[in-house]
This record gives structure tokens, sequence and C-alpha cells, in this order.
């Protein structure tokens, strides 16, 4: 069989790592680089510069207690060109492990004609066809939007600018708002409606008074011109450099009226990731979903392996996200909303929280259960090991585990994370 994947995003280069593995001819066609957002402009980005973050964080812990020098001196042409370093050399990686999985690689944009992809002059027919050409920032119908920046210019930035308005209530607001402000920018938000409504309120509480204190947070404020040199809004007028963190839009342009596309622009899939053509699959940030990179990784290989004629589905229940802020803050909601006993502890003491006692910020955690059931619901968590512990914690749950399992959980220590503490506790309510 003949496979031609479009994208080499996670979704993309997934899907065709995968149909090779499983031994069809796979062509991936990329236009700019394999690893797309996530690698080349997005979690990769915000990585690099989140750790330089925490670093100049702790720092200033350090000399406010005596115990090192102040640092004065920031150059933030070298974070970029390190991150751009760090970037092309994964992207090497990625490279080499595609090829060898037995992918061949087309540098091009692709176009789409009746069962075959075009590149330039080049034709590739394909007996099934995998899109995966994400999605890009989404630009309000704003006057003056065009004054703005977004998070793919961010690399490019000549300096740190000395006040920066951010536009956007979501995790990528949250996080360039912890970055820059780290590094010294007087930073503020603009939020059409709540800030950071994918948390439960108690966490969110956290992540504002302790996570992002020396940040302005303005909520229900509405945006009505964008200028160079800051932004009109219902509250007046906000100096700064603006950044637009509104969200994304799917690149779908060359699907119209190929497959089905919804109100938003994204392609329609089913749980096999099946468009309404029948040989045209679709995973990952194009279908408008949850928007994450394991999410596009699983859609991938789900998209691939029904190419291939093999059944799978994608599993979307307890999905873990995450936000880079100083700590980690990792959380998974489950459907259900029927009434549940809700618990929260501050984090322990230990390696990446120790110094945070002093200041009562050794992170937060809270659990919903439900204590006739045993069943756990939501977990959000905000320490140093947040990131890593839910996506084991979330893999429990899709097997099942219920409150009763962690009895004779065995924690390593010294260690932050507090979960097990907590659902212990709340067993015993059942
Ligand atoms: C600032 C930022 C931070 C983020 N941080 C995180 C994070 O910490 N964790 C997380 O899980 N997710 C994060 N994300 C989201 C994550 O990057 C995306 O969910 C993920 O990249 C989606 O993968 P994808 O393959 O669907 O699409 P993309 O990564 O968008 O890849 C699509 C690829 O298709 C290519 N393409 C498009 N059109 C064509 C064409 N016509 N021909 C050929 N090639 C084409 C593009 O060049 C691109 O390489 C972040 C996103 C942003 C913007």
């Amino acid at each position: 069989m003949n496979i031609v994947v479009i994208g080499g995003g996670p979704a993309g280069r997934t899907a065709a790592i995968e149909a090779a593995q499983i031994g069809e001819e796979v062509t991936l066609i990329e236009k700019e680089y394999l690893g797309g957002k996530c690698l080349n402009k997005g979690c990769m980005v915000v990585s690099g510069f989140n750790d330089v973050a925490k670093f100049l964080k702790d720092s200033q812990r350090f000399s406010d207690m005596g115990i090192t020098n102040e640092i004065t001196d920031l150059n933030f042409k070298k974070i970029s060109d390190g991150i751009k370093d760090t970037i092309a050399k994964i992207r090497r990686v990625h490279e080499d492990e595609t090829i060898k999985a037995g992918v061949e690689l087309v540098k091009g944009t692709a176009e789409l004609e009746d069962q075959t992809v075009k590149v330039d002059d080049e034709q590739f027919p394909y007996d099934s066809l995998i899109a995966a050409t994400g999605s890009r920032a989404y630009i309000p119908p704003i006057k003056g939007s065009d004054n703005a920046k977004t998070y793919k210019d961010i690399l490019n930035f000549d300096k740190i600018p000395e006040k920066l308005v951010i536009v956007g209530s979501g995790v990528i607001s949250a996080e360039f708002a912890g970055i820059f402000s780290a590094m010294g920018s007087e930073v503020q938000v603009i939020c059409r409606n709540q800030f950071l409504s994918v948390l439960d309120d108690d966490v969110k509480g956290y992540v504002v008074r302790k996570l992002l204190d020396t940040v302005e947070i303005h909520e229900k404020v509405q945006v009505n011109e964008i200028k160079s040199e800051g932004l009109d809004t219902d509250n007046g007028f906000i100096p700064g450099d603006v950044l637009l963190a509104t969200g994304m839009t799917p690149n779908s342009e060359i699907f119209k009226g190929k497959v089905e596309l919804g109100s938003k622009g994204e392609v329609k899939v089913n749980h096999r990731m099946e468009t309404s053509t029948k040989t045209i699959y679709a995973a990952g940030d194009l279908t408008g979903g949850i928007g994450t990179t394991p999410v596009a990784r699983m859609e991938g290989v789900v998209a691939a392996r029904n190419a291939c004629g093999i059944f799978a589905e994608a599993d979307y229940r307890f999905i873990p996200n995450s936000i880079s802020l100083y700590y980690d803050v990792a959380f998974f909601t489950s459907e259900d909303d029927t009434e549940a006993l809700g618990g929260s502890i501050p984090g322990s003491a230990g390696p990446g929280a120790f110094w945070g006692v002093l200041e009562g910020n050794t992170g937060f955690t809270k659990v919903k259960v439900n204590p006739e059931s045993g069943e756990i619901r939501d977990i959000s968590s905000i320490s140093p090991s947040a990131r890593t512990s839910m996506a084991y914690l979330s893999k429990m749950m899709r097997d099942n585990y219920k409150t009763e399992d962690f009895d004779d959980f065995m924690e390593t220590h010294p260690s932050t994370d507090v979960t097990y503490k907590l659902i212990r506790f709340l067993a015993r309510f059942g």
C-alpha cells in the first residue's frame, strides 16, 4: 500500500513512522521543518526559555538570601541562539530516526488533487492519505492586529521587552507571562473572559498568587485596537509590546472541498481518524481537538493503523495537560460530573521545592474522588515533578485504578509529589 502523509509535525511524523514500521511504502511531505510547531516554535522554545526563567527566579531568591550575588546581565540573543542550536540538533535526530524507519522524506508544499498529492511539478499518488498539516496562531479580527507578535516571533525578538502585554487567557499566555516576567519584563495579561479557565479555581488561585505573582492579570477586558506601542481596551490604554496568544486555527485550506470541515475550519474526523472521504485520514491540531503533542502523536498512530487496515481508536479519557511555569502545573479531568469529594494539600519539601518552604511555596495538589465507587475523577498538581507523575497517573486512571489501589503505594523520598497521600486520605471516606 502506498501511503502519503502531509505534515511532519508530531502527528504526521509519528503516523509516517508507524505506517513504515507496519511495512507500507510511506512518503512524508513537509514544507518547513520536521518536528512541526512543537519542536521548532512551540513546546521546545517554551522549555528552553522556561529553564532560564527558573534559573533566574532561583538566583533572585539566593541573592535575596545573601547566598549569591544578584545576576544583572542577561543576553537575550545568546538565549535565543542557544535555543535555535538545540532545536537544530534535535531536528537532525528526528530526521535520522524518520529516514531509518523507512520513510521517504520530501521537502515542499503539498497540494491536493484527485488521489494524488502534488509538490511543485512532482505527483505522489496514494492509496491512503494522512493529513497532518497542524495549526497556526489565530489572529482575532481586532484593528491593528498586524502590530502584534505571536509565539513564532519570539526567538527573533531583538531584546527583552521592557513592557509586554499578552492578549489571551490560555496556557501559552500563562507560559510566556511567567517567562518574560522572570526575565525582567513588566507583564500584563489581557483576557476577554477568565484567565486559565481550564484550571480548577483553587489551582488557578495558586498559580496567580505564587507563580505569576509579578504579572498583572486583567479579566473580562475587551481589546479595541492594537497599536505599535500598546493596546486600546475598554479599561483604557495599556502600553507595551503586544503578544497575541488567542488560540490556534487549523491549516486546512488545501483540504477545502476534499473532506468535510467544521465551523472553525477543522477537518472533521471520528475516533478512527477517518474523514468524510474514505481514503483520507487526519490527525493532530488540524482536527481542532485538544491541541497537544501527545494527543497529536496518539492520533497519528491511530490514523496510520487504520490507513494500513489495522483497527484502532483514539482514547480521549484522562488526557494529561501541563503548563510550564516555575513549578510544573499538570492536571487531568474526567467527564464524570456527579457529586465528588475533593481535597487539597500543599506540596512537600524535596528536590526543586526545598527552598520554597521558607516562602510557603512548595506547590499544591488537589484531587476529586467518588468516595463510594473509589473512582478518581480529577487530579491537579503543582510541583517540580507534576508533569512526569501526571502522565503515569493518567495511565493508571485509564487502567481503572481506584483509591484503594493506592493503599500500598511506595513513594521515593524525598519527593515533592503528594498525590498518593491525598488519594489515601480521601479513600477513608468511602
Ligand atoms: C507556543 C506553543 C507552546 C506549546 N507547548 C506545548 C507543550 O508544552 N506541550 C504540548 O503537548 N503541546 C504544546 N503545544 C502544542 C503543540 O505544539 C501542538 O499540539 C503540536 O505541534 C501539534 O502537532 P501537529 O503535527 O498536529 O501539527 P504541527 O506541529 O503544526 O505540524 C504541522 C506540520 O505540517 C506542515 N505543513 C503545513 N501545511 C503543509 C503543506 N501544505 N505541505 C507540507 N507541509 C505542511 C507544517 O510546516 C508543520 O511542520 C504548544 C504550541 C505552541 C504554539
